[in-house]
């Protein structure tokens, strides 16, 4: 019952991340509290299957899962250096000569890195900003240099030659690591790996890593089940109308728990053993409503996330990415992590 986060799942995604890209470092992206999953479980975990580098977004996350990691992981902060920040213990990724010398000013001799623009149009230094501080950057020994890619979920995309090749110039004759993969980009082959990768969402189960363990499944309790006849709306709007007479189960979960409002009448089932119950009527705040007309005998909970609907598949019927499936997931579920 709940939210299901199988750790061993996430740990065996990381390893075949890493191993496809054997020539660097492979660091876990844990931003957003693990992309919804749970930072605290997750970052020690990899830490424990051999990750020393990981990557958030804010300081405020670095903070959070500073103490529970051994010195020697470096927690890189992808938001650089704002200022009046606390980086204690952190790395940050700096974006802009603005963070360069605010940073360097304040934290002479501490560790960072920097992100610089390769096309994307983000984060980072564009080339003339870079060419700017470069010589001074390299002199203050930067951890590694990054860059990240706007395609890289498709192969085939002209932005990700380009991007490349921009990297490559800006960085052409820095004797310092380099880093441009995500998930995506660790598929997309060896010449985007160079020393440093950093799958987020391939480690979460998330495409485009198809190749994924499934790390989530979500089990909904049911409240009640009803028939419903002929000609009777189920749920607000009245935007469903039994057409025959219909079982319909109602379950403890709704958009105020991240089961997005856009999988109401859109395809999307919940399932049990493997049986689909596709979701009727529109999905409110804390309840699902779905046609379990199909099952003999309806069982205590049904799966919204699960082997037959991941996280991408859920996604597909919102009309959104698996990112935001899992960030958008609830805590008001119980999570138990395996
Ligand atoms: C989020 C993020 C990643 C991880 O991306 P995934 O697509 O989830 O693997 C890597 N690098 C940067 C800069 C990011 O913002």
């Amino acid at each position: 019952m709940g939210l299901q986060i199988d750790i061993g799942a996430i740990v065996a995604n990381w390893k075949a991340l890493a191993a496809k890209a054997p020539g660097a470092r492979a660091a876990a992206v844990v931003k957003a509290d693990g992309y919804g999953l749970g930072a605290a479980h997750v970052a020690p975990a990899l830490y424990e299957a051999g990750a020393r580098d990981f990557f958030v977004a804010l300081a405020q996350e670095g903070r959070a899962i500073r103490p529970l990691l051994p010195d020697d992981a470096r927690i890189n902060v992808l938001s650089g250096h704002m200022a009046g920040e606390d980086l204690t213990g952190l790395v940050p990724v700096l974006n802009s000569p603005e963070q360069f010398f605010r940073d360097r000013t304040t934290r002479p001799g501490q560790p960072f890195a920097i992100q610089l623009d390769s096309g994307m149009n983000r984060l980072g230094m564009e080339p003339a900003e870079w060419a700017g501080l470069r010589d001074e950057a390299i002199a203050a020994r930067p951890d590694f240099i990054m860059s990240h890619l706007a395609c890289a979920d498709e192969p085939d995309h002209p932005a990700n030659a380009a991007q490349l090749t921009a990297f490559r110039q800006m960085t052409e004759g820095c004797d310092v690591p380099l880093s441009l993969a995500a998930t995506g980009g660790i598929l997309l082959g060896p010449d985007y790996h160079f020393d440093l990768v950093r799958p987020g969402v391939g480690l979460y189960g998330g495409m485009p890593f198809a190749d994924a363990r499934q790390v989530v499944r979500l089990s909904l309790p049911v409240i009640q089940t009803r028939s419903v006849q002929p000609g009777e709306l189920v749920g607000y709007g009245a935007t469903w109308y039994a057409g025959a007479a219909t079982r319909v189960a109602t379950v403890a979960a709704g958009y105020a728990d991240g089961v997005l409002r856009a999988l109401s009448s859109s395809g999307a089932s919940l399932y049990a053993g493997g049986v689909a119950c596709p979701i009727v009527g529109r999905v409110s705040m804390d309840l699902i409503t779905a046609d379990v007309s199909a099952l003999s005998q309806v069982p205590e909970a049904l799966d919204l996330i699960c082997d037959e609907q991941p996280i991408d598949a859920v996604a597909y019927f919102a009309g959104t990415i698996g990112y935001e499936i899992l960030t958008s997931l609830g805590n008001r579920y119980p999570r138990t992590w395996l």
